[in-house]
C-alpha cells in the first residue's frame, strides 16, 4: 500500500507545474533575485488577502518574530510572555534579544494561549515589553481577552501568525489584523508555502512598517548609512514569484484542508470519539476539539487527535506500520527545553502545555488528501482503538 505522508508538497506540485516554471522563468530572465518588484507585489497582494495596511516581507517566519520584538521595542532586561506550547522560534527570537521569555500556559481547548494565564504571568512582571500569542494549528487565539489585559499595561501584541494564514476569529477578524503586528512564515510545509525559507510582517502602523522595512536591511537609509543596527532578512525574488501563484489557489487549499478535517471529525465521532468538552479523564480515549463556529475560520494548519500519553507513541507506530505518517507537535513544551533551564521552571509549572505535548499527535491534513486516504488515516486510528480496548 502506498504510504500517506504527513505532507505532499509533490502532489501540490504537480497541479501548478506550468504556472510555477513560468513564473520562475521571469525572474532567471530578470536576473533580480534580491527584493525588486516580484516581491512588492508579493507584498502588496498578502496584504489585500489578510486586509492591512502594511505588508513587510523577510527571510524567514523565525526572522519576522525578531524583527517584530525589534520594532516593538523589546530590549535586553525585557521580558515577553508567550505560551509554552508552541514551536521554539516564538521563545528563540526573545532570547535572542537578551529579553527574557515568560511563558503562560495553554487553554486545553483550542491548544492556544490561556487568557488568565497570560494575565497572571503579566501580574507578576515588571518588565513586560510584549505580548505574543500563537494562533496554534490554524486557529486564531483569543486575542479579544488578551487586549483588554495588556492595554492597561500598555503592552503591545505581537501575533506569531506563521501557521494562520487566512485565519478568523470568533468576530471574523483575519489573523494577521489583531494585534499590533503579525508574523508569518512561508517555510514549505506552512499552508502557504515557499521552496525555500520565506516569511512576512503585517501591520496598521505606518511608523512600524516603516520602521520594519529599516531593520530587515541593516538599518539603512539611504544606503550606506546606518541609522540603526538592523539585520539582512530579505525575501528572494523567486520565493515571491513562487508564493504569487501559490497565493491565487490558497483559498481553494483552505477550503480542501476544511473539509478534509470535517470528514475526519465525522468519522471519529461516528465511532465514538469525544470533543474538548469532555475530557479524557471521563473516559474518552480520542478527543477532537470542537471546532469555532463562523464568522470564525479555522485554516487546519495541523489537525492535531488527542489520546492518553501511554498509548500516544504506541498509536504513532502502528499507524506507521499502517503506511501513515503523523508527527508530534510539540513533544517538549518550551518551558521545559534544555536551552531555558536557566530560567527556572519544573514539571507541573504549566501542566496544560505539558500534557499536550504528551497527548497529540497530527495526522495528515494536506488539501490534496483523496477520501480514500482519510478513510485509511481514520480507520487505522479507529482501528486502533478497538484493538486495544
Ligand atoms: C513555522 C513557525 C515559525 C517559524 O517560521 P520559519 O519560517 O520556519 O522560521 C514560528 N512560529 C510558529 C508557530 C511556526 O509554526
Amino acid at each position: 500500500m502506498d504510504e500517506i505522508p504527513l505532507v505532499d508538497l509533490r502532489a501540490q506540485y504537480a497541479a501548478i507545474r506550468a504556472e510555477i516554471q513560468q513564473a520562475v522563468a521571469r525572474v532567471l530572465e530578470s536576473q533580480g533575485f534580491v527584493m525588486g518588484p516580484e516581491v512588492e507585489r508579493l507584498e502588496k497582494e498578502i496584504a489585500g488577502y489578510v486586509g492591512t495596511r502594511h505588508a513587510v516581507s523577510c527571510a524567514s517566519g523565525s526572522d519576522a518574530i525578531l524583527l517584530s520584538l525589534m520594532a516593538a521595542g523589546v530590549r535586553a532586561g525585557h521580558a515577553v510572555i508567550c505560551p509554552a506550547y508552541t514551536f521554539f522560534a516564538t521563545a528563540g527570537a526573545v532570547a535572542r534579544l537578551g529579553a527574557r521569555p515568560v511563558f503562560a500556559d495553554i487553554d486545553p481547548a483550542t491548544y492556544n494561549v490561556a487568557a488568565g494565564s497570560v494575565a497572571a504571568a503579566l501580574g507578576r512582571e515588571p518588565r513586560v515589553s510584549a505580548i505574543m500569542p500563537v494562533h496554534l494549528f490554524g486557529r486564531t487565539a483569543d486575542v479579544r481577552s488578551l487586549e483588554s489585559i495588556a492595554s492597561e499595561r500598555g503592552v503591545p501584541i505581537l501575533e506569531d501568525a506563521a501557521q494562520a494564514i487566512g485565519a478568523r476569529d470568533e468576530e471574523g477578524r483575519a489573523a494577521g489584523t489583531l494585534g499590533r503586528i503579525a508574523c508569518f512564515s512561508f517555510f514549505p510545509s506552512k499552508n502557504l508555502g515557499a521552496y525555500g525559507d520565506g516569511g512576512l510582517l503585517t501591520t496598521e502602523d505606518d511608523e512600524l512598517a516603516d520602521r520594519l522595512r529599516l531593520l530587515r536591511s541593516h538599518g539603512a537609509r539611504p544606503k550606506y548609512h546606518h541609522r540603526v543596527v538592523g539585520m539582512n532578512s530579505r525575501l528572494d525574488a523567486l520565493q515571491a514569484a513562487v508564493l504569487r501563484v501559490k497565493l491565487r489557489h490558497l483559498d481553494r487549499w483552505q477550503e480542501a484542508r476544511r473539509r478534509n478535517a470535517d470528514h475526519y471529525d465525522e468519522m471519529f465521532f461516528e465511532a465514538g470519539a469525544a470533543d474538548s468538552r469532555s475530557s479524557l479523564a471521563d473516559g474518552a480515549t480520542l478527543l477532537v476539539p470542537a471546532r469555532p463556529r463562523p464568522p470564525a475560520r479555522h485554516v487546519f494548519h495541523q489537525y492535531v487527535i488527542r489520546v492518553p500519553a501511554k498509548l500516544r507513541d504506541p498509536l504513532r507506530q502502528y499507524l506507521r506500520d499502517s503506511g501513515i505518517r503523523t508527527e508530534v507537535y510539540y513533544p517538549v513544551p518550551l518551558h521545559m527545553q534544555e536551552c531555558f533551564a536557566p530560567l527556572g521552571y519544573r514539571p507541573g509549572d504549566l501542566s496544560e502545555s505539558e500534557q499536550a505535548s504528551a497527548e497529540t499527535l497530527a495526522l495528515p491534513i494536506y488539501p490534496e488528501l483523496t477520501k480514500e486516504q482519510r478513510e485509511r488515516v481514520a480507520g487505522a486510528v479507529i482501528s486502533y482503538f478497538r484493538r486495544s480496548r
